[in-house]
């Protein structure tokens, strides 16, 4: 399968910055193909003008996040239909920033990727452990939870890429021994035999601190299909390097 490197940029910068950022990315994707599917996430309010900048390039856009409904009275949120309307092909629910700041639980996430397949989007559904639970050893529990409540029924690999995150890597320059993230990646691939056809093709990304220097060893590990990258997404070199780690 051919690895996927995402980059959510979360809640940074400005259309002036992500524009430059991603006129680097695709500088150095004309020149060079790294193997992998590329994909940024940027804020809700630059996805158009980025839109505009990656038509016709292999890059491609993802949101961040979507409500479960096509439409109605939501003030704030964003649709899935809408998402897609702007020029995105993917969406990242149940990301642990989602999860903690706005108490959303399994079956949200299970509804917003339900919705994200409805309107043609693939889903990224994020699950981790909080470092409470990996110190009482529950990290396997959480992950099965997460997977059961979490996944639609119905997915595949060609819409759904899920995403192992440890909720104390995320931002802080901490990353799982890679022992610990190969016992997750394959928990996960054996859940995902245990439930759906076709099971050993889903992506299955690393995310939590990844970063030039650490990027080629946790990508060499087994089931780690790729990554979803958050602060070295925002820096063109960084990002390009990474992807280039596969
Ligand atoms: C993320 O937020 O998905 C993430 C992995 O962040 P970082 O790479 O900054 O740890």
């Amino acid at each position: 399968m051919r690895p996927l490197i995402a980059g959510n940029w979360k809640m940074n910068g400005s259309i002036a910055s992500g524009t430059n950022l991603v006129l680097g990315i695709l500088e150095q994707r004309a020149e060079h193909d790294p193997g992998c599917d590329i994909l940024v996430c940027p804020p809700f309010v630059s996805l158009r003008p980025i839109a505009d900048l990656i038509q016709n390039s292999p890059i491609k856009l993802g949101g961040q996040d979507c409500h479960m409904d096509k439409g109605g009275a939501h003030t704030g949120d964003i649709s899935a239909y809408m998402l897609r309307d702007v020029g995105c092909q993917f969406v990242i629910v149940g990301h642990s920033e989602r999860r903690v700041n706005h108490k959303e639980e399994n079956r949200s996430i299970l509804l917003k990727a339900k919705s994200a397949h409805d309107n043609g989007l693939v889903a990224i559904i994020c699950l981790g452990e909080t470092l409470e639970e990996r110190k009482e050893s529950k990290t396997l529990t959480v992950i099965k939870h997460q997977l059961e409540g979490s996944i639609p029924e119905t997915a595949s690999f060609n819409d759904t890429v899920i995403a192992y995150e440890p909720i104390w890597a995320i931002g802080t320059g901490l990353t799982p021994s890679n022992e610990q993230i190969k016992e997750v990646h394959d928990f996960i691939r054996d859940e995902l035999k245990n439930n759906f056809k076709d099971s050993t093709e889903f992506r299955l990304l690393y995310g939590g601190s990844v970063n030039p220097d650490n990027a080629q060893a946790i990508f060499s590990i087994n089931n780690v299909n790729g990554g979803l990258i958050g602060g070295a997404s925002l820096k063109t070199e960084d990002f390009w390097q990474i992807c280039n780690s596969l």
